[in-house]
């Protein structure tokens, strides 16, 4: 019986002392239940003051103390609700597993998994790289809090060690992982249960089985949209490969809603996008520039040299183009209104 007293085996012995001391932990800093005592003492003061009144025959103040009282009562029942609740429903305090329990799961473990090790508090498991319906998503590892062993799904965190995660959002690494927190599904209550009595092996057992399954109906992405983008203009989720981003803004935007400028041909989303005040095309920032005059954007073929819209254009041109402008009133009236001076100037020279 010499190899019974291995290092190895002492090792272990010492490991699983460790972690089963981790796992008593919250016996000691748990706080006791806490009695509604305020809304007792509140209770008191109300009746007293009650007794009071009637002995004085005050009828509106005993009226208005009752009811006081009334709501008084009501707030400590409450109270007194809740905390029955918490005495009945709470996990116990102490894990249910004995130091030999742990022993033996950690062995199983060990013999199951890649990795088990302690660190900082941890129990942390090494998966194998997990691969579901073609998609690979890499090696896990999942971190148990072991002091928080009461938290359920709060004491897991859900690493992933070579991150393969979806478009849509860099923190969902699995269909069932998001900031690192599992959503287990029905495995939600076992696991909690597992987790709280300290039955480690159980308790790895089952999220491992959530990381090795799909069930696409609780998937925070499903693998369906694992490469999809989420068009930011119709919110559709489409394939990558039928989206482009916004040339301007960088947000993805499906084919479907994407505008192309119609001088650079760069594709944009409807927000980046403007059109030319003179011909309606489509054009980027870039493309726009902003008449001299009036300040509206154009595109390169409506601007003339001096950078001015159709609008803005010198009024020779605008002449010559509009027959009826010659015969308008304001036309007549404004040639006038620079030659007077120099008509003035001439009449007098004349004779
Ligand atoms: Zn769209
Ligand atoms: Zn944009
Ligand atoms: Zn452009
Ligand atoms: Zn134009
Ligand atoms: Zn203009």
């Amino acid at each position: 019986m010499s190899h019974s007293r291995s290092p190895t085996l002492k090792r272990r012995v010492a490991e699983a002392e460790r972690v089963f001391q981790l796992l008593c932990n919250r016996a000691r800093d748990e706080p006791g239940p806490q009695l509604p005592c305020d809304e007792w003492h509140e209770c008191e003061r109300l009746a007293r003051l009650l007794d009071r009144c009637r002995a004085r025959h005050w009828r509106a103040a005993e009226r208005i103390v009752r009811t006081r009282l009334a709501n008084a009562v009501g707030a400590l029942a409450g109270q007194l609700a809740f905390v029955r609740g918490d005495l009945l429903t709470q996990p116990p305090a102490s894990p249910c597993v004995t130091r030999g329990d742990v022993l033996a799961d950690l062995a199983a473990l060990a013999a199951e998994f890649s990795s088990v090790t302690l660190e900082a508090g941890e129990l942390v498991v090494g998966t194998e790289p997990i691969e579901l319906e073609n998609f690979w998503l890499g090696p896990f590892e999942l971190r148990f809090d072991l002091a928080r062993r009461t938290e359920g799904e709060g004491a897991l965190r859900v690493v992933a060690l070579e991150p393969s995660p979806a478009r849509l959002g860099d923190d969902v690494t699995h269909p069932h992982v998001s900031g690192e927190r599992l959503c287990a599904g029905d495995g939600r209550l076992p696991l909690a249960k597992a987790l709280a009595e300290g039955r480690l092996l159980d308790a790895v057992t089952i999220a491992a089985q959530v990381l090795r399954s799909y069930n696409p109906d609780s998937a925070y992405v499903a693998l369906d949209d694992w490469d999809g983008v989420s068009c930011s203009e119709c919110g559709e989720v489409v394939d990558g490969d039928a989206a482009t981003s916004c040339a301007a803004c960088n947000d993805d935007v499906c084919r479907e809603c994407a505008v192309t400028c119609e001088e650079c041909d760069d594709l944009l989303c409807s927000h980046c996008a403007t059109t030319c005040h003179g011909c309606s095309a489509v054009l980027c920032s870039h493309c726009a520039d902003a008449c001299a005059v009036c300040g509206q954007l154009t595109c390169e073929a409506c601007r003339d040299d001096d950078r001015r819209c159709p609008d803005c254009r010198a009024p020779e041109t605008n002449d010559d183009e509009e027959e009826p402008r010659d015969s308008d009133a304001d036309a007549l009236a404004a040639a006038p209104a620079a030659g007077p001076p120099a008509s003035a100037a001439d009449v007098p020279r004349g004779p």
